[in-house]
């Protein structure tokens, strides 16, 4: 396990930055074994209220979209003004979407923005889905997997809402979800819906060859299956920014699908 872990954080450092400095090396290729063990997704049904126990493979998951849409889901960072509360935050967003968050965090006064959920990958929003479905964790709003808003890169939950509903309005945040007032949207941002779905199954694919599935971006039975066996702590081979799919995969094509897009 530490030389796979080893090995990852060299993929990860060499291959896919999620942030807008440096290009990414663009011929960083597959590093690691392909492999699927580990602690599935499907144990923290019952065991956890803390999406941070798939959070190694939330993060290989948000490496993969960056790898397949580059620049356009970025990190971002603990700025003057803002606060990330909990361990299991995944600080990215869409590119258009942070540049507003950076700006409002810039109009703080003494309560800085606290985000208690940012980007969220397809095997995080199938554990809430599941302990809202159980009645665990207190959990009173989840959307299905792959169509919570928060899996588009412009989505925020702000714990101190209240104190954050006008500035975060007058940058393109909008407070738009009834009953669900700590969330807000980026509207004006790009939507990368599906993408997630589309990066796990590419990830899934590139470590369990003998059981491929369709890369399609949907998520139904097939998927779901895949993601309650994938490994919590990360694939043995992570993402793989090598084939830059700028142009294959365009947003139009995974994002125009049937049915309702869901808040939380
Ligand atoms: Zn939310």
């Amino acid at each position: 396990m530490a030389m796979r872990r080893l090995v990852l954080t060299v993929a990860l450092a060499g291959g896919c930055g999620g942030d807008d400095g440096p290009a990414p090396m663009p011929d960083a290729g597959p590093t690691g074994t392909p492999s699927i063990e580990g602690t599935p997704v499907s144990s923290f049904e019952t065991t956890s209220c803390s999406t941070g126990s798939v959070l190694e493979l939330s993060r290989q998951i948000a490496e993969e979209t960056d790898c397949l849409m580059p620049g356009q889901l970025v990190k971002f960072d603990v700025v003057a003004g803002l606060q990330i509360t909990g361990a299991a935050v995944l600080p990215y967003l869409g590119l258009d979407a942070r540049t507003d968050l950076y700006a409002a965090a810039a109009m703080a006064g003494a309560s800085p923005l606290q985000i208690t959920s940012a980007f969220r990958t397809v095997v995080q929003q199938y554990l809430l889905n599941r302990w809202f479905q159980l009645g665990r964790c207190g959990i009173t709003a989840a959307a299905d997997p792959g169509r919570s808003n928060h899996e588009s890169g412009r989505a925020l939950d702000v714990s101190n809402y209240s104190a954050w509903i006008t500035i975060l309005g007058n940058h393109g945040w909008a407070h738009d979800v009834p009953g669900d007032p700590v969330h807000f949207d980026h509207l004006a941002s790009a939507d990368l819906r599906g993408t997630d779905v589309l990066a796990f199954q590419r990830l899934w694919n590139r470590n369990a060859p003998d059981d491929p599935i369709a890369e399609d971006g949907s998520y139904g039975p097939t998927t779901e299956a895949r993601v309650k066996l994938a490994p919590a702590e990360g694939f043995g081979i992570g993402a793989v920014c090598a084939a830059r799919r700028r142009f294959e995969i365009a947003p139009p094509d995974i994002a125009v699908r049937p049915g309702a897009w869901q808040a939380d």
